[in-house]
């Protein structure tokens, strides 16, 4: 099924990520990863497997997730998670 969720708010953010047409999870939404991986990281869950989570994703939609790598979209997501979550604990 083909993911129906709003990533108007993340489309700058994915329109920087690499091209994947040949890897494991290529159909799937790049920015859904982004989002798990953003709260996997600002939780600091790293108990989640990357595979798992790729898994039960949907399938991408148009726009500036298609096509984009969804391991480096969850990578970057929980990069940001982090950070976010250590700008806030200084806060
Ligand atoms: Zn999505």
């Amino acid at each position: 099924m083909a993911c129906n969720k709003n990533h108007d708010g993340i489309q700058q953010i994915l329109e920087n990520l690499p091209t994947d047409q040949g890897g494991v999870g290529r159909h799937k939404c790049a920015a859904c990863a982004y989002e798990a991986g953003y709260k996997a990281g600002y939780n600091l869950d790293g108990s989640l497997s990357i595979d798992n989570v790729l898994a039960n994703l949907d399938e991408s939609q148009a726009r500036a997730q298609r096509h984009k790598s969804p391991h480096a979209a969850y990578a970057l997501g929980y990069y940001h998670g982090v950070c976010k979550r250590t700008q806030d604990d200084n806060n």
